[in-house]
């Protein structure tokens, strides 16, 4: 089956083409026909388009919104110039899977799309202003086009977590607003910490149930999941993606009472606050200088900058934090910690200093391994061989993951 996943962000579209297919044993097989990224929709957009086995192509295009970057697309795809394998035209694409971020309490699982799921996604939207408007926007843009007889598939971001605990949801806020307006821990990044738990049970050919790791997705957002017997038992994301670890731009936890503090000395509204915490902190915030990680371990190194090896240090120092928390919560229950994402998946800088002073809980890091990361390797194993708990580096998928629901839920398949 052919798939379109895509993933529509407040003025961005990552699109893939996948070729999926459910094997006698039940396992998937897949295979990417072609990826790519619309930047800067509503101004002056940026393309790029990565046919499998064939140069990335270019280009730019005035483009209004997420349904005219849709449309498109989809005429590259279909166009001759693409020369994408059995895609002639759009009754080639057989159903579409995308990434919807908030799915509240509702959507524990993927779901084919109706008027009903869409109502649903709608009423997340307080949950997750600039994410779920531009998924539905992407979801009526591919009936517009594709029309309603091809299936569609809601993939949420907070549905692998809805296995947590009410002890692990809920904060310690007056009880009742959590019964009123839902005020709880979601967790996102559920589709990577998802594959991660799923590659870690491929790689070492165990049960699903026997996947005990805390999964860390380091990228410009980052976030930590423990995962036991295959399912996420806690994880640092929130009520918002804001919570946790620190990250680029965010901050990560603070203490809330700063914000009004800040509202009396710096006379802060409430959007100004929203701001400061999804935008200016993090990194860049600590650094003063960037949010990119890369350009932070250059700094530090070459430039010896102190407010860049702060930033650093903080940002291990509080991986380091979950990651002992996680442990001790599952009474030592962890077989592995896994990196992924932007950070995880290529800084052996990042990688070791995380894993250095967890000696404490037994984890011996294999320097020489570290250091090759994913060099020719589609997942590598960082930890020497005596290490009591293991690290692994693992290129996250969460296409992958959107396709495989897709198939499954046209096909009918639990
Ligand atoms: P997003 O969360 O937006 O998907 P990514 O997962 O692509 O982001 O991660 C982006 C982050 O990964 C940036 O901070 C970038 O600097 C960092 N990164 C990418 N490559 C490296 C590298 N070789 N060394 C250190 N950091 C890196």
């Amino acid at each position: 089956m052919k798939i379109l996943v895509l993933n529509s962000g407040s003025s961005s579209l990552k699109f893939q083409v996948i070729e999926v297919r459910i094997t006698e044993s039940g396992e998937c097989d897949a295979q990417y026909l072609v990826k790519g990224l619309v930047e800067s929709i509503g101004s002056y957009s940026q393309l790029t388009f990565n046919v499998s086995g064939q140069p990335k192509v270019r280009q730019s295009q005035s483009l209004k919104d997420h349904q005219a970057a849709i449309d498109h697309v989809m005429r590259w795809l279909i166009s001759p110039a693409a020369k994408i394998d059995g895609i002639q035209s759009y009754a080639d694409i057989e159903a579409v899977g995308h990434r919807v971020v908030h799915g509240g309490e509702r959507f524990a699982k993927s779901i084919l799309v109706d008027d009903d799921v869409k109502s649903g996604i709608e009423d997340c939207m307080e949950l997750a202003p600039l994410h779920n408007p531009a998924n539905l926007k992407g979801i009526e843009a591919v009936t517009a086009l594709l029309g309603s007889a091809v299936p569609q598939v809601a993939v949420f971001d907070t549905a692998f977590h809805s296995t947590l605990s009410e002890q692990a949801y809920l904060y310690g806020l007056p009880y009742q607003y959590y019964r009123r307006y839902k005020i709880r821990r979601y967790g996102f990044h559920g589709n990577s910490h998802r594959y991660i738990a799923y590659k870690h049970r491929k790689i070492n050919q165990i049960p699903r149930e026997s996947v005990n790791i805390i999964s860390l997705h380091l990228g410009n957002g980052c976030s930590a999941c423990s995962i036991q017997a295959g399912k996420s038992v806690d994880t640092s994301m929130g009520f918002t993606p804001l919570d946790g670890l620190v990250m680029g731009t965010r901050s990560g936890d603070v203490d809330a009472s700063i914000l009004h503090y800040l509202h009396l000395k710096e006379g802060f509204s409430f959007d100004d606050v929203d701001n400061l915490l999804n935008k200016r902190s993090g990194l860049l915030g600590i650094s003063g200088l960037t949010s990119d990680m890369r350009e932070l371990i250059d700094e530090a190194e070459e430039c010896n900058d102190r407010r860049a090896k702060l930033a650093i240090d903080i940002f291990c120092r509080n991986v380091r934090k979950y990651i002992a928390a996680y442990y001790v919560e599952v009474a030592g229950n962890v077989d592995a910690i896994v990196f992924t994402g932007g950070i995880g998946e290529n800084s052996a800088e990042i990688r070791r200093r995380i894993c250095e002073p967890l000696s404490a809980l037994g984890l011996d890091i294999d320097l020489a391994e570290n250091k090759l990361g994913l060099k020719s390797v589609d997942y590598r194993v960082i930890s020497t061989q005596e290490s009591k708990l293991q690290a692994y580096v693992v290129p996250t998928d969460e296409e992958f993951i959107i396709a495989v629901d897709t198939i499954r839920r046209v096909e009918g398949i639990e």
